[in-house]
């Protein structure tokens, strides 16, 4: 009987793999930089439209390999600002989420690195329907390549903080990271990639270890375990102060300056003694606090802060020598925060 043949996905293959494979089936080295062109700078997802690889290597390539492609399900322009937003079907159905935002500086992309997610952010609706599954390395590729083709244009700037946490993907993630930085590809800038957590602990530390320098942004919205374990259920798990240890040997390790995520919520994390225990937390690191007025979703509505109240949180910090953004709200009239849109979608099926 005729054994079949798994094929493997050739848009997850790093460069050193994919030469692996191409020399293995008896061609010459400079095959596998063409078909690494082909993949991640011109982002083709056949084989057929890789015009200058002669015909027999197409057919082996056919027989061997397999793209693992997205397509666009959905996209939503904002008549405000431009953002645009992608709802993305994959391979099995499972839809997900990225959103491109137009910036005086260039495009900057934020990508899904999970379908759903397990950590149960009160605030988020991209925990709502729980974990289904991780995304491949390149499932989170082709977010960027099928949003580049569509809008015509080159993301500069990539965050990973759409729907999933991406350190509970890691090696994933490694390999995505990898993959958007070879200079034979995409060749995007590691140092304009941010990856945001929402702590945990030793991944943390083994991202640091990495040697991948990355900017790493800490969904923290609360300095006190006792209060962010309120609205984010993993705080129970990770505490606070061993969270920071980990950020500080993060920020020794790479000398990157750390991003603090903060989503303002009226009266629950805009006092006083925030503001000092976030004096306690950002000592002798180079910090800076992302102010994100609570963004009301269906199911959880809470003390929303006036603009005055955002302005004040602000001044306080400054008032502490903590530096912060107020986060401008893009895409407000497209569901443009992380899973709403998807959410909204299936509440309405
Ligand atoms: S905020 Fe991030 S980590 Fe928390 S539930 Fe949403 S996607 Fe997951």
């Amino acid at each position: 009987m005729k054994k079949e043949i798994t094929k493997k996905e050739i848009n997850n293959l790093k460069f050193d793999e994919l030469e692996n494979e191409i020399t293995h089936l008896g061609y010459e080295k400079y095959r596998s930089k063409q078909i690494f062109e082909f993949i991640h700078k011109q982002k083709v997802d056949t084989f057929e439209a890789m015009n200058n690889i002669p015909k027999d290597i197409k057919e082996q390539l056919n027989i061997y390999f397999t793209f693992n492609t997205i397509k666009i399900y959905d996209a939503y322009k904002s008549k405000k600002d431009g953002t645009v937003k992608f709802l993305f079907q994959l391979d099995d159905k499972n839809i997900i989420e990225s959103v491109v935002m137009k910036y005086k500086y260039g495009y900057t992309q934020c990508i899904s690195t999970q379908v759903g997610c397990k950590m149960g952010c009160k605030f988020c609706a991209s925990t709502k329907d729980g974990f289904i599954r991780n995304l491949s390395a390149a499932e989170m590729l082709e977010q960027v390549y099928r949003a580049e083709n569509y809008l015509n244009m080159k993301v500069k700037n990539i965050v990973l903080m759409g729907s999933g946490e991406p350190l509970d993907n890691y090696e994933n993630v490694i390999n995505f990271l990898h993959l958007i930085n070879d200079q034979r590809g995409h060749n995007t800038s590691l140092r304009n990639i941010t990856l945001s957590t929402c702590g945990i602990v030793e991944k943390i530390n083994e991202l640091a270890d990495e040697n991948l320098p990355v900017t790493l942004s800490l969904s923290l919205h609360s300095p006190f375990d006792s209060r962010r374990q309120l609205i984010m259920p993993i705080s129970k798990k990770y505490k606070l102060d061993d969270i920071i240890d980990s950020i500080r040997r993060y920020y020794f390790k790479t000398k990157r300056r750390v991003t603090f995520e903060y989503t303002l919520i009226k009266g629950f994390n805009d006092r006083i003694e925030d503001v000092e225990m976030l004096k306690e937390y950002t000592k002798g690191i180079d910090v800076h606090i992302n102010i994100i007025p609570i963004n009301p979703i269906k199911e959880y509505k809470t003390n929303i802060p006036s603009n005055e109240d955002v302005i004040n949180f602000s001044k306080m910090l400054k008032n502490k020598g903590i530096k912060s953004t107020i986060r401008r709200e893009m895409g407000s009239d497209i569901s443009a925060s992380c899973g709403q849109l998807k959410r909204s979608i299936a509440l309405n099926k």
